[in-house]
């Protein structure tokens, strides 16, 4: 089995490397990923200039542009074999809700996804990064059962982990994305020259959160796992708009 790894924190991320160190024991792992932190970069390709790409001495490539970046040149181009599995991870918070649209996380997972490729996206839910133990031993466990028990059709995965010690957790539960409350004011601030700047603030707390929900399962300690599909179609009210074209 061959293995892609990005994320979205940098080649450099502690939980990067603890991913691929675990998955390195099961397939054969290579690592592309930002040279920089490009958390928030979403689904974003570089088309305005070539990118480069580094080997650090770990082994590791590292890109001078996004986590789609990364995992498109890797698939198109850069590696001579096309990967079984794309994980993007581990990410120091989580991704849910509303946050999977910015979420490069995601972006690295979905961009593995559009080009064929099983793909999951494995977040730890909490900024203070206590248990990267259970995440990974979360990604190694998804990623034993797509070799076991292939999915049966093209999947994409997005994983949070409570930042709990792996014996805390209450199992994996399926779940689909909850909805953040708006996000909160940005910060106004001032530059060293008098002008005037604005710091885009935190995402709000969780509104739709109910059984079911990703923000439930990690709130009672579960893992949670959503199937996503890219697919922008309202298809429940492609009715209504034709509709409303004939009024
Ligand atoms: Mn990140």
């Amino acid at each position: 089995m061959k293995i892609l790894v990005s994320n979205d924190d940098g080649y450099f991320a502690p939980g990067i490397t603890l991913l691929a160190e675990a998955l390195a024991r099961l397939a054969d792992v290579t690592v592309v990923a930002p040279e920089r932190d490009r958390s928030g970069a979403s689904n974003s390709l570089t088309l305005d200039r070539p990118l480069v790409v580094r080997r650090a001495a770990n082994g590791y490539y590292s890109v001078n542009g996004t986590p789609t970046d990364c995992v498109h040149i890797a698939v198109t181009g850069l590696l001579d074999f096309t990967p079984d599995v794309v994980v993007s991870g581990i990410n120091l918070g989580a991704n849910m809700g509303d946050d999977t649209i910015y979420s490069g996380t995601v972006a690295a997972a979905v961009e593995g996804y559009l080009l064929g490729i099983p793909s999951l996206a494995v977040s730890l839910t909490s900024k203070a990064g206590e248990h990267f133990e259970s995440a990974i031993r979360v990604a190694v466990e998804l990623v034993e059962r797509l070799a076991r028990a292939p999915f049966g059709e093209a999947v994409l995965l997005n994983v949070n982990v409570p930042d709990l010690a792996p014996d805390r957790l209450r199992g994996i539960e399926i779940t689909r994305l909850g909805k953040r409350h708006k996000a909160e004011p940005v910060i106004r601030l001032a530059t060293p020259r008098g002008e005037d700047a604005y710091w885009i603030g935190p995402a709000g707390g969780a509104a739709d959160a109910g059984p079911g929900t990703d923000f439930h399962a990690v709130e009672q300690q579960r893992v949670s796992v959503t199937p996503l599909r890219m697919d922008l179609t309202h298809s429940t009210q492609l009715a209504r708009a034709r509709e409303w074209l004939e009024r």
